[in-house]
């Protein structure tokens, strides 16, 4: 790209309603992730507030790559060779830190991105929703015109299977429409979501959106539309189970941060990707404040935080050449080391029952 200047934003409102929205859907459905849709209202109860530890709730990978993939935007001023350099940079260094349930795909692609593999070849052939679930940001920052190419260089850094990209364009477009107009029809976004992908390698994704907006228009619930999938068990994180559903919930109920969320994290499987990815979108539209003020509150992370999370947000609408908030690897990786314990004491509840 000739450009050397920061895309220019819509508003705060729409930048800190993704990030925000990402985070509390992830703390939210982190932990549902994993339990099948029949046993999870009777392990943990309704997802209608945290239920992590105590009543509080933590972000996962979904809330920091989200991060990663704006501070990167930021720091390459418009340049997508310099974007997908420098979030290779941060997916490395994330890596150390050793965040806990890493998806497979992604964390061999970040392994050879140690081994010295380039960007463009780092990615492993795996169809999973890592690109997907941090692609909403850029169709908030960027025009319509730059989308394709960045969600592209973003998603060929861990993933090399096309579905993954075409997932993660689907996000990226939801969440440029969510956050420039008040209503989508299905229609209308099913139309530019054509329009973007020429790929014939897309049209199963096509398929699966078009029958989503058919089951919207038939007023069926997001759980039915996912039974009727034959996902009975939950969703898994093939994107092409991950991005149908959460645009179905999005579709459905654009304006409603919470019955979206909850409609997702219902359908069981990868229920914190799910959720960060429909209020990463849903987020972008109806801002910070359409967002459950005790789902905000809630969460009690660190150092990556919900003030840390606004901070961000503000940089993204000022002037290029301003810093742009960092975290540091050893606060990390202490917060990780002290967050394993409760990773398997997950884990070990799991094994009891009610099954
Ligand atoms: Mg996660």
């Amino acid at each position: 790209m000739e450009s050397n200047s920061r895309p220019t934003p819509p508003n705060l409102d729409a930048i800190a309603g993704c990030l925000t929205g990402t985070a509390v859907g992830d703390a939210i459905g982190l932990p549902y992730e994993g339990v099948s849709p029949r046993r999870a209202p009777r392990l943990l109860g309704p997802p209608d507030r945290h239920r992590l530890l105590f009543g509080r709730g933590l972000f996962s990978d979904d809330t920091e790559h989200t991060c990663m993939v704006l501070q990167s935007l930021l720091a390459a001023n418009g340049d997508v060779t310099n974007f997908q350099r420098d979030l290779a940079r941060r997916l490395r260094w994330w890596l150390i830190t050793l965040p806990a349930g890493t998806g497979r795909a992604t964390a061999q692609a970040i392994l050879k991105l140690w081994l010295g593999f380039p960007p463009p070849r780092s990615g492993v052939f795996s169809a999973g929703n890592g690109p997907a679930m941090r692609s909403a940001i850029l169709g908030v920052m960027l025009p319509l015109e730059q989308i394709s190419q960045f969600v592209k260089v973003s998603s060929e850094l861990t993933h090399s299977d096309p579905k993954a990209f075409h997932g993660a364009m689907a996000i990226a477009l939801a969440a440029h429409l969510a956050a420039r107009q008040q209503w989508v029809t299905g229609d209308e976004y099913l139309a530019l979501l054509s329009d973007q992908l020429h790929d014939t390698s897309a049209e199963e994704l096509l398929t699966l959106i078009t029958q989503a907006i058919a089951a919207i228009n038939n007023y069926d619930s997001t759980q039915a539309y996912c039974d009727s999938l034959g996902m009975t068990r939950g969703v898994s994180g093939y994107v092409y189970q991950t991005v149908p559903i959460s645009i179905h919930a999005w579709l459905r109920h654009q304006s409603d941060y919470r019955s979206a969320i909850q409609d997702v994290i219902r359908c069981g499987g990868d229920a914190d990707t799910t959720a960060a990815i429909v209020g990463g979108i849903i987020g972008s539209s109806v801002g910070p404040h359409g967002i459950p003020e005790g789902w905000k509150t809630g969460i009690v992370d660190w150092p990556l935080s919900t003030s840390w999370i606004d901070r961000l947000a503000e940089a993204a609408t000022m002037e290029s050449g301003s810093s742009i908030p960092t975290l540091s690897v050893p606060s990390r990786l202490i917060r990780n080391l002290l967050f394993l314990p409760l990773v398997l004491a997950h884990g070990f509840r799991r094994l009891a029952p009610p099954y």
